[in-house]
């Protein structure tokens, strides 16, 4: 006896290797994560215009500056440090205070919950510039100038309103299997809250006037939070289009001077993308990398250990390779 069975087709090529651990927002959730997206974008750009418009007839006090400052380097350093070289790359360790101050410094960043941003940074270097790379710059099909300039829009802000999620539980499981970063996600609501407020009660209470907690928080919220998100954004955009290449990547990772002193240290990005367990991102001894200063500080005070840097024949093998194919 025999069976007639229709001849199998070979499998279709699989054009579009399977991507891990994203998953699609639902319409409903999608729409009001637009929202929020574009309120966070629109929000501190009206800020900084009040700014300066109110600057513009009555100057800036220096506790508005102070405040700015205060606030960028604060928040900006629980990004750098905290957010990306301490929770996403593990570049060094430390204890469990130290971790909570960082991860609510970054929080107050308004850049995501710290472990859906360390999700999201993890992908990025998984597939970088590749399909699959959440913030890429180098996916439009097209080539020429108006191409590029979509690609940056895209990698800058664009990605944001994508209808895909990361998921945590594939690419942040360390974090969600400790409880205090499981914390600090949850207050992420609070954190936000308190990061708009606190520049304003503070510049109240230290002029003692309306206007000081009026201006407070134009200069040390909105305007602080507009500058730190776009300089935050220009490495996932400049940086990956604009600058030098000084190490062998495999991406289009680039080093960017001016990104690298706004950024703390994260211009340094080709470095980055080369050695991303590195805790120093400025390998040259002139490449002033401010979140590595503090890291190094914070290592020399014993307060953190373990801290990750590649060694001198590991650079040169990297920086060769880039020569030998040159
Ligand atoms: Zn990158
Ligand atoms: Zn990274």
């Amino acid at each position: 006896m025999s069976t007639i069975t229709a001849p199998v087709p070979p499998p279709a090529p699989d054009e579009s290797p399977k991507i891990r651990g994203v998953e699609s927002v639902p319409p409903r959730m999608l729409f009001w994560q637009r929202v929020a997206m574009v309120a966070i974008v629109t929000v501190p750009l009206l800020g900084l215009a009040a700014a300066l418009w109110w600057g513009y007839g009555n100057g800036i006090s220096a506790v508005d500056v102070g405040l700015l400052l205060g606030f960028y380097v604060f928040t900006g350093l629980g990004i750098t440090a905290g957010f990306h070289r301490l929770l996403t790359h593990k570049s060094f360790k430390a204890p469990t205070w130290l971790r909570v101050v960082f991860a609510v410094a970054g929080s107050m960043a308004v850049q995501g919950s710290v472990i859906d941003w360390v999700a999201t940074h993890r992908r990025h270097h998984a597939y970088s510039d590749q399909a699959g790379d959440p913030h890429s710059p180098h996916l439009e099909p097209d080539e020429g100038v108006v191409a590029m300039l979509k690609g940056m829009w895209h990698a800058h802000v664009g990605w944001m309103f994508d209808d895909d999620a990361t998921k945590a539980e594939t690419w942040a499981p360390d974090l969600l299997n400790e409880p205090a970063m499981v914390k600090v996600s949850q207050m992420f609501g609070w954190l936000v809250l308190a990061t708009f407020l606190l520049p304003a009660v503070l510049g109240g209470l230290l002029t003692m006037s309306l206007t000081g907690a009026v201006t407070g928080f134009l200069w040390g919220a909105l305007v602080r939070i507009f500058v730190l998100h776009h300089v935050t954004w220009s490495i996932n955009s400049v940086c990956h289009v604009f600058g030098t290449r000084p190490f062998d990547s495999k991406d289009e990772a680039r080093n960017n001077a001016p990104m690298a002193l706004l950024g703390f240290g994260e211009g340094w990005h080709n470095a980055h993308h080369a050695f991303p367990a590195s805790a120093r991102h400025g390998l040259r001894w002139w490449e002033v990398d401010v979140s590595w200063m503090l890291i190094r500080t914070l290592q020399v005070l014993r307060v953190v250990r373990d801290v990750k840097v590649p060694s001198k024949t590991q650079i040169e093998r990297r920086v060769m390779r880039v020569k030998a194919e040159s």
